[in-house]
């Protein structure tokens, strides 16, 4: 019943609906204003004298009754009274300012941080025009006032939020806001600094008696100038709203049939387009956007887990050990394999895990694929590493170990919502306890990987006989100066304390290199002490790391940064195993031959069932072929982007760029 045409007819008069209500709100703000006009009395005149300073605002009313004391009421002017009525108004005039740019300030923070290439103009004039508007509804000014409190009184938190996490709030905080409970919803009000919650206090209080002073001096548009904005600012919403109605093709061009798409889409998208897009950053227009994109993404997010509400593995531990058992999976983000020193790389930048006893580096492992949303879900299900599809219609392995008793915990420094997060949010949601460490989301500094290591002790400390922590780092992602504190910047010059970071100039390799390795760095730091502390504890342990794709640094002449390219570097990752040695006494043939595979081809795929393996986990339908502890383990083609084979693909020269080789073809075929 759900057709391509049908969703994309939705989707048109959805969009078209919801531009035709925009245009709508404005032409009926601008009805009602023009009826309140009508319905407003004249401002009321002014009461003389001492009755009117005793009426006028705090600030001045208690330096004129301090006045009014010393001189007697029979000798009070008109001319004293209009002076005294002048300096109040000028004293309202001024705070009243203050106030509107108290709520236009988060704007001029983004402005101060944005991209060069983010939307400015239309943004900034939207943000004028509503002001005014709510303002000018009314023609005394008070009721505006009171209008814009709530966002007023936000203002300044939106500000610090902006000006600490390199960004405008957004479905980052409402989903963090969503995971978060009462306290430590106290203690992220707490982080915000005793002075902020004093400026949004100051902010309510200025509000508050504003719209009191307003109200009792009378003060009231001129007509005419109202008029004017209420006819020029609802014609530049309507302008505004229009530029995004569906003329004919564009949005209605939706590609995929059915429902899966369209829910797949929603999981990878939520990403607004037109108006909302230039809007979204922007304070306080913004803000309906960012709801609405939580909104939509969360409710993708609940259909894929509607979709897997009756899934399960069938899993149980045969035998399972009287010790205490603790589990670990770390998932790297964006860790490069051949810059890590246990890879050979030059520079020390795994000194710990180096001399970390139980360590085994895995030497050949590629991840199969270059994003995020796509490799991590490899790792923590069944998902073919060739499958192109975002959802797989199994759970992952978190519903596997807690089928089979295990406390199953999700901690993370990443995003709970968003493109490249809500498809591992859907497993990260199977967890007992899902927490999301980091206020910012990655394009901000936010928190270090090593926040996890405070969460990962209290985990321990409860002392669960089973338990399946997975760390969710983000270990290098860019900019990778944010993702290690001061004292290991190391490797200079690097980018660390600079605002220049940019991935796209190749005169900055030098700089790229030196933060990238000193990101490595840290989580090598971040490693050694999960494994000090899992050593610690005298259970059957063991922690898999593998990261989740590489990066290019503009390696030698390739001009390429990041990932995403289809070379080598994107696709080689960093993997290591640790085990206590309690475990390794109750499996020893199993990490002997865990051991004898370190340098084997190996991928994403692998995770899955040599984690439930570690465990003596069995699920129906195994297959030990993939398990890296199983004597029927066997290596497989490594698919990567779901359309090269890693191992047969050509390279060329000056990036290492994977292309289709003859054998390659052949296979896809
Ligand atoms: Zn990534």
């Amino acid at each position: 019943m759900w057709t391509a045409t049908g969703i994309a007819h939705l989707t048109l008069i959805q969009n078209f609906c919801r531009k035709v209500v925009l245009v709508l709100a404005v032409a009926l703000a601008q009805v009602a204003a023009l009826l309140l006009n009508l319905l407003d009395p004249k401002p009321p005149t002014a009461p003389r004298g001492g009755v009117f300073l005793l009426r006028s605002t705090c600030l001045t009313g208690f330096t004129f009754r301090a006045k009014q004391r010393n001189a007697s009421p029979v000798i009070q002017t008109e001319a004293h009274a209009m002076q005294a009525r002048a300096v109040s108004r000028t004293i309202l005039w001024v705070l009243f300012g203050l106030y509107v740019l108290i709520v236009f300030l988060p704007n001029l923070a983004w402005w101060k941080l944005a991209p060069v290439d983010a939307p400015f103009a239309t943004p900034m004039a939207a943000n004028l025009v509503f002001l005014l508007l709510a303002f000018a509804l009314t023609r005394p000014v008070w009721p505006g006032v009171w209008l814009l409190l709530p966002l007023a009184v936000l203002a300044p938190a939106e500000v610090f939020y902006t000006l600490t996490y390199g960004h405008p709030s957004d479905v980052h905080l409402l989903g963090i806001l969503r995971e978060t409970n009462l306290s430590e919803a106290g203690s992220y009000a707490r982080g915000l600094g005793g002075l902020v919650l004093l400026t949004m206090l100051g902010t309510l209080g200025l509000g508050m008696w504003l719209a009191r002073g307003l109200r009792a001096s009378g003060l009231a548009w001129p007509g005419r100038i109202r008029l004017l904005v209420l006819v020029s600012g609802g014609l530049a919403g309507v302008l505004i709203a229009a530029q995004d109605l569906p003329l004919g093709e564009a949005e209605a061009a939706g590609p995929e049939p059915g429902r899966q798409a369209e829910m797949e889409a929603r999981l990878t998208g939520g990403e607004t387009s037109g108006s909302g897009r230039e809007l979204m950053n922007s304070y306080p227009l913004g803000l309906p956007f960012r709801v609405a994109s939580y909104l939509e993404q969360r409710a993708g997010l609940a259909e894929a887990q509607a979709r897997l509400q009756d899934f399960s593995f069938g899993a149980h531990q045969p035998a399972a050990p009287a010790a205490r058992q603790v589990h670990v999976l770390v998932i790297g983000e964006t860790g490069r394999a051949d810059h890590w020193q246990l890879n050979g790389y030059a520079r020390a930048t795994t000194p710990r895990l180096a001399r970390t006893p139980g360590v085994v580096n895995f030497g050949d492992v590629v991840s199969n694929w270059a994003w995020t949303r796509m490799s991590v879900p490899v790792m923590l299900t069944r998902k073919p590493g060739r499958d192109r599809n975002v959802f797989f219609a199994e759970r992952s392995l978190i519903s596997a170990f807690r089928e089979a008793g295990f406390r199953t915990y999700w901690l993370s420094t990443q995003s709970p919502l968003g493109k490249h997060d809500s498809s591992i949010a859907l497993y990260a949601d199977e967890a007992d306890e899902t927490r999301y460490l980091n206020p910012a989301r990655y394009s901000g500094p936010g928190v270090y990987d090593g926040a996890l290591l405070e969460a990962l002790d209290a985990v321990l400390a409860r002392r669960e006989p089973r338990q399946l922590i997975v760390l969710h780092t983000l270990g290098s992602h860019f900019n990778y100066a944010d993702r290690y504190p001061e004292s290991f910047d190391v490797f200079r010059p690097s980018f660390k304390g600079r605002s220049d970071a940019s991935l796209h100039d190749p005169s900055n390799r030098s700089e790229l290199r030196n933060s990238y390795d000193n990101s490595i760095l840290y989580t090598d730091h971040v490693l050694a002490e999960a494994i000090d502390r899992l050593n610690r504890l005298d259970a059957h342990a063991t922690l898999l790391y593998m990261a989740d794709h590489g990066e290019n640094l503009f390696d030698d002449d390739c001009p390429k940064s990041g990932h995403g390219h289809m070379t080598e570097r994107d696709f080689r990752v960093a993997s290591i195993w640790w085990n206590s040695a309690s475990w390794a006494r109750a499996r020893p043939e199993p990490l002997t031959r865990l051991h004898s595979r370190r340098n084997a081809p190996l991928t994403a795929e692998h995770v899955f069932p040599t984690l439930l393996d570690a465990a003596g986990i069995k699920i129906d339908g195994d297959d030990e072929t993939h398990s890296l502890l199983a004597q029927a383990w066997r290596p497989r083609p490594r698919w990567v982007q779901g359309e090269l084979d890693f191992d047969a693909a050509v390279r060329d020269v000056q990036c290492l760029a994977l292309v289709s080789g003859a054998h390659a073809r052949r296979a896809i075929k």
